[in-house]
């Protein structure tokens, strides 16, 4: 049996076709910016960079410092990686020598830019997000005054983040925001047009043009999710990721008969059972038991009982020929003939949003890289990798 027990299998065309599709979105002129944090969303942040890259986005943005310093490890060379996180003194150097841009939004942050060095940077408003950035536009002005002053510090952008973006109901908070922000970045831009504004994740690009300025910062549609939570066909995206396992034991069990911790089912009739070794280890979430579906030859099953550390159970069925299943891949998320599950369908059996199902996927899966099921050779580990090799690169970027 050479089925994987957990396996991801990522679509890097899918995310190329995804970028093309969101390129076309944007208004002339404006870039793509395709956001590759926590593991390009579960999905494998090397591969996913040189997709989106392959795409056309032309810049990158992670995170976190050691996240970009990861990419230019596997050979993430040519584009420009924005690290949109807060930092440490420390994690400001480790972006830095990683050649990565970071978000200031202090006075004191542009010294510690300096006095590591220096490099690029990108102002941040806090138009009501009420995270990272400065509320007072006039003292974020004064941070790109000090920048532009400071020897070996570059400014580079100006931007903001929405909080309501996704929420097409929200009391026109979103407006709002993206008022305030065009207000103090309009005259900046005047001033000094080399500036790169941005302010929009995915939803904002696709539900509003005036949100995209200079470019869009994307994450979630990159991957072929979508940010409104809906089928991601509606907007023509495309998921990149398939989640699957395999039928490792068919059994029958009898009426009254239960399986699995806690009892949580128990057979009203009798049934066959599945057993799939994939589970809440995975980041098959437990909030599941009892509560998905699995597709198999083309059919459709429920998961049944609580979903374990390395297993769940599927009720296949009273009739005899669910012992021919043994051995069948399952797909948990992903397209099996007629029949499909999207991330944005088990979020919504968890009451959480489809980023959190792919991000929460846990290294014990194994992720299988492919152009539209033609398997793509797997990219350098981060860890380590100081080369190329390894790199599937259908298209290079030097
Ligand atoms: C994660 C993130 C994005 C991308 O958001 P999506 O909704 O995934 O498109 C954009 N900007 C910032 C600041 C982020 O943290």
């Amino acid at each position: 049996m050479s089925a994987p027990r957990a396996q991801a299998s990522v679509n890097v065309a899918a995310i190329e076709r995804n970028c093309s599709r969101l390129r076309s979105e944007l208004r002339a002129g404006a870039e793509l910016c395709a956001v590759v944090k926590a593991d390009g969303y579960g999905h494998g942040a090397p591969a996913s960079a040189h997709a989106a890259l392959a795409g056309g986005a032309s810049w990158l943005a992670v995170a976190s410092a050691q996240e970009a310093r990861e990419l230019r490890e596997c050979g993430v060379s040519g584009a420009p990686i924005l690290v949109m996180g807060a930092l440490s003194l420390d994690e400001v150097a480790e972006a830095l020598a990683a050649d990565a841009d970071v978000v200031v939004w202090s006075e004191r942050y542009v010294r510690a830019v300096a006095e590591a060095g220096g490099g690029r940077v990108h102002v941040k408003l806090d138009s009501g997000m009420g995270r990272l950035g400065t509320r007072d536009s006039i003292l974020a002005s004064r941070v790109l005054a000090l920048a532009r002053d400071t020897r070996g510090v570059e400014p580079v952008g100006l931007m903001t983040h929405f909080a309501t973006a996704d929420e097409l109901d929200d009391g026109g908070f979103f407006a709002r925001q993206l008022d305030t922000f065009a207000r103090w970045a309009r005259e900046l831009k005047l001033a000094h047009p080399q500036l790169i504004v941005h302010a929009a994740n995915s939803a904002a690009m696709l539900r509003d043009a005036d949100a995209q300025f200079d470019m869009a910062r994307c994450g979630i549609a990159v991957y072929g999710m979508d940010p409104f939570g809906v089928d991601p066909a509606e907007r023509a995206l495309q998921p990149a990721l398939a989640l699957s396992s395999y039928v490792a034991e068919v059994k029958l069990c009898r009426a009254g008969e239960s399986a699995g911790y806690g009892r949580r089912f128990t057979a009203e009739r009798d049934t066959h059972l599945g057993v799939l070794p994939i589970g809440y280890g995975d980041g098959w979430r437990r909030g599941l038991s009892n509560n998905a579906d699995v597709l198999i030859a083309g059919r459709r099953y429920p998961l049944v009982g609580t979903v374990s550390m390395d297993n769940v159970t599927i009720d296949l069925g009273a009739d005899s020929s669910a012992e021919r299943l043994r051995g069948e891949p399952a797909t948990l998320i992903g397209i099996d003939g007629e029949q499909r599950i999207t991330a944005e369908d088990v979020a919504r059996r968890l009451d959480t949003i489809n980023y959190e199902i792919t991000c929460g996927l846990t290294s014990r899966v194994a992720r299988v890289y492919h152009r539209d099921g033609v398997l793509a050779e797997p990219v350098a580990a981060a860890a380590g990798a100081s080369v190329r090799a390894g790199s599937w690169l259908p298209h290079q970027h030097a």
